[in-house]
């Protein structure tokens, strides 16, 4: 079974590597940094999809997870990872744990990962679930992710896994400046742009447009 799972794992990353290739033209990423890849390599998927699902893990597809919320698509997830140039140093702030995955993703890239998801039952079975899979540096709170976690910030680096019209304001203060956000953009029932934006050292702000994408809206509270 393990094995088999790890054999997925690396068919999943072929098919994600594949992906990016056909859409460098407009995300810029020919391919993953070898770190990235090596994340999703490790990260076991069907470990955060509900049991029916489960067949499903290492589809290149997005899933539910109960609340009306899914899991990411590994291409998006792995894209965004990517965008967001993890470095072990890093602090990283997430908005919308959702199950845990992408969270874990980052924390094997990253020196800490606080995430913050608004459904409070999600989030307690996502830290649950993170313990017990021993990605140790991550903290998950119940909360609105459009106040941002004031208190470790700055962040190196934000991610957010809900679309709004715009990036909250209180995570562009949270960001240190030379760190970036990666986030989708846009009317809920649309596709949305994936973004990043980037502060400078002088605090200027810059977003570019990577790629549409489709994402669950990001709630007020
Ligand atoms: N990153 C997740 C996928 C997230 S789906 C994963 O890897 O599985 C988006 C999540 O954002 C949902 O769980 C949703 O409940 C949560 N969310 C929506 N609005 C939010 C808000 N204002 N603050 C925090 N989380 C929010």
């Amino acid at each position: 079974m393990g094995e088999n799972r790890e054999r997925d794992r690396a068919f999943l990353l072929d098919e994600i590597e594949s992906e990016l290739r056909s859409t460098c033209g407009m995300t810029g990423r020919e391919s993953l940094s070898p770190q990235v890849a090596q994340a999703l390599l490790k990260v076991p998927r069907h470990a955060f999809v509900p049991r029916e699902v489960e067949w499903a893990a290492y589809r290149n597809m997005a899933l539910p997870i109960g609340h009306r919320q899914t899991i990411s698509q590994p291409f998006v997830v792995a894209l965004m990872t990517d965008l967001l140039d993890p470095g072990p140093d890093d602090v990283v702030l997430e908005v919308g744990t959702g199950s845990g995955y992408q969270a874990a993703v980052l924390s094997c890239l990253v020196k800490q990962v606080y995430s913050l998801e608004i459904v409070g039952e999600l989030a307690v079975l996502a830290q649950e679930r993170l313990q017990r899979l021993g990605f140790v540096n991550v903290e998950v709170r119940e909360g609105d992710g459009c106040l941002g976690w004031a208190e470790h910030a700055p962040y190196d680096s934000i991610i957010v896994t809900a679309a709004a019209a715009r990036i909250p304001k209180a995570l562009i203060e949270q960001l240190r400046p030379g760190g970036a956000i990666v986030a989708p953009l846009g009317e809920p029932q649309a596709t949305q742009d994936l973004v990043v934006l980037r502060k400078d050292e002088n605090g200027r702000i810059r977003e570019r447009f990577v790629l549409p994408v489709v994402f669950v809206p990001l709630r007020d509270a």
